[in-house]
């Protein structure tokens, strides 16, 4: 697949965008006119640097508002369209991207337009140019891809043909299946954006929601799949309008484009394999042939569960103190490293103090169990995960680590049938504090992670772990806080056993990159919260003071027998409930960055207690305050 992104995805100034391209490992690119028209470079530096990049330069775009309008304008626009095409030979560029009009348009006759493009697509053809024609979605007379289509097939020209682009087609629910039925060599191009699925005017939602396919909502393998199926084998690329990206390092957006393309060939592919519309049958369409060649990944499978999660802390006394209250058990220092080991049935802690030098404590980095960690590893660096090397002794476990967009470290760890891992023996002697077997902590599991982003790799970091790991992105919320609306991204395995929860702080709060604000935690889930709580408090735990108020809506909302209600109130607990099943659980108080939840999820409850949220950003945000 020949992987293409147009300038207009990324930050800085066209050389910028155009070296950031090339590192990333585009093949070609398409110019945005703005970023040419703005420009010191000449055409002529624009097409040596291409070449010396090794980046083909496969499309000028847009050229607007051309077709169904009155002679006079006709003429005007032909006299435009002479000047790019004059333009684009200077580029040594052929392709351009012509839009259905939007806002000139007068006409609406399609022997009309189709005459018009006629006169067009012989000028091109005078200057060796291809045009390819595209159907905006809020074009005035044309906005379906079938409606350009048949434009294409009256004018029926050599240099006349068709641009899909997927937002288009995608954002107005037209059906993807006819594409298949187009004649590859009438499509001169293909774009590709992901959405997530909003309700708002489709002109807005295009110029600043777009996303990197796999970060938002559109079945994108499915569109390909037909895509590929036509016959197509020109350019794939990205045209990715978006508030975020077009202010942030143009270097790392141009990793994650080319993830989102790496991914959706794979996805691509793996549709075509085994896609229940395979005609056919899947096995028969698997093995036939198609002009563009899809190039797969390792296959990983999700991760059966967490292997343990890392605070790293300069000042471990706060966090072993919350973690011996929690009912952990210390199992010993690492033989050769300034690490620790708690557990507490099948969780385990890793207290980390290297490289943590007056660093508060915060979440450093999980461990998945995945069925290969080699395979996982290979399949995360093909997609551009930067590696995490970790020293290791020459009999110690050697972990396959990647950085996360958030700088947490994963390490893809061999998971065991029994839940236990090798790497536990390198911890010496603990004391003899381990959580007695049949205690409220036996059955202990890490429930979910919940991890703060930086606004501007919210949508990196969903692509990241949907791809690198196979966590299924889930329907987004959005949680009121204090200091604003924390948007709320669960990811998952199918059966659960994975849950991590990626929150975009509030930008007031996301500065925690400088002064770690944002607080993110670590739950548990155990089989009866009441009698952990309440052993908890017994060893004197600080719980997260949830205030009156809260339980007397909670009465008012569940009415709650009036016993069960006391307890939850007298030690802190939270409560929900839905049609599967009831969800108790509580809060640490804070150190550093991080806090523990402890939760017990009874019947089929499959959520987080999102009602509850607002009342924990809250209390917590009264005492970051209160000081
Ligand atoms: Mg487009
Ligand atoms: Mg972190």
């Amino acid at each position: 697949m020949r992987t293409g992104i147009a300038t207009v995805c990324l930050s800085g100034t066209l050389k910028e965008k155009m070296q950031a391209c090339a590192i990333a490992g585009f093949d070609g690119i398409e110019i945005f006119e703005q970023d040419l028209v703005t420009s010191p470079l000449s055409p002529g530096d624009v097409r040596a640097m291409a070449a010396d990049l090794g980046l083909g330069l496969d499309l000028y775009q847009p050229f607007r508002d051309f077709d169904g309008v009155t002679p006079d304008l006709l003429k005007a626009n032909l006299r435009r369209a002479e000047a790019k095409f004059n333009l684009m030979s200077r580029l040594g560029m052929d392709t351009i991207l012509v839009c259905s009009n939007v806002a000139t348009a007068t006409i609406d006759d399609d022997a009309l337009r189709a005459a018009q493009l006629t006169e067009l697509a012989q000028l091109a053809g005078d200057h060796g140019i291809k045009v390819a024609y595209e159907a905006l979605a809020w074009g005035k007379y044309v906005n379906d891809y079938e409606h350009a289509y048949r434009l294409v097939e009256m004018v029926d020209h050599p240099n006349f043909g068709t641009c899909l682009d997927s937002f288009h087609i995608l954002s107005r629910d037209w059906d993807t299946a006819p594409i298949e039925m187009l004649n590859p060599e009438k499509i001169f191009f293909v774009q590709v954006a992901d959405a997530p699925k909003l309700s708002m005017d489709v002109l807005s939602w295009s110029r600043h929601y777009r996303v990197f396919p796999g970060e938002g909502q559109f079945e994108l393998a499915k569109f390909m799949g037909h895509v590929v199926r036509a016959g197509y084998s020109g350019p794939v690329s990205l045209e990715v309008f978006n508030d975020v990206f077009r202010q942030s390092d143009v270097d790392r957006t141009a990793v994650d484009a080319m993830r989102s393309l790496i991914w959706l060939e794979e996805q691509s592919a793996t549709w075509l394999a085994g896609g229940a519309e395979a005609a056919g049958g899947g096995s028969a369409a698997s093995r036939r042939r198609y002009p563009m060649e899809l190039a797969t990944l390792p296959k990983v499978s999700e991760p059966a569960g967490f292997n343990f999660a890392e605070v790293k802390a300069d000042d471990t006394a706060q966090l072993e103190k919350l973690l011996g209250q929690l009912g952990f058990g210390f199992e010993g220092r690492h033989r050769t490293k300034d690490v620790q080991l708690w557990t507490m049935g099948q969780a385990r802690v890793i207290i980390n103090e290297q490289a943590a030098s007056h660093a508060e404590p915060s979440i450093a980095a999980l461990g998945f169990d995945v069925d290969s960690p080699v395979i996982a590893s290979a399949r995360a660096q093909q997609l551009k995960a930067p590696v995490v090397a970790r020293k290791v002794q020459a009999d110690e476990e050697v972990f396959q680590g990647i950085s996360a967009p958030d700088s947490t470290e994963i390490f893809l760890c061999q998971g065991s049938p029994d839940g236990t891992a090798a790497w536990t023996r390198e911890f010496g002697e603990g004391l003899e504090h381990r959580t007695p077997s049949g205690g409220p902590g036996a059955a202990a599991v890490i429930d979910h992670v919940n991890l703060a982003q930086p606004w501007q790799h919210f949508d990196e970091a969903v692509l990241f772990y949907a791809s690198a790991l196979a966590l299924e992105p889930q329907p987004f919320a959005e949680v009121p806080s204090p200091s604003g609306l924390v948007r709320s991204q669960v990811m998952t395995t199918s059966d659960a056993a994975v849950r991590l929860v990626l929150n975009l702080a509030p930008v007031q709060q996301a500065r925690s990159e400088v002064r770690k604000t944002y607080q993110e935690h670590i739950a548990f889930a155990v089989d009866d919260l009441v009698a952990t709580a309440r052993a908890a408090r017994d060893r004197g735990l600080e719980f997260l003071q949830i205030p009156a108020n809260y339980y007397e809506d909670l009465d008012a909302r569940f009415d709650l027998e009036p016993g069960f209600l006391a307890t939850l109130q007298e030690l802190n607990l939270l409560y929900d409930r839905d049609a599967d099943g009831e969800f108790l659980h509580f809060y640490t108080a804070t150190v550093g960055s991080v806090f523990f939840e402890m939760v017990e999820r009874r019947g089929g409850y499959d959520g987080y207690g999102a009602p509850n949220a607002p009342v924990r950003h809250a209390v917590q945000y009264d005492s970051l305050h209160r000081t």
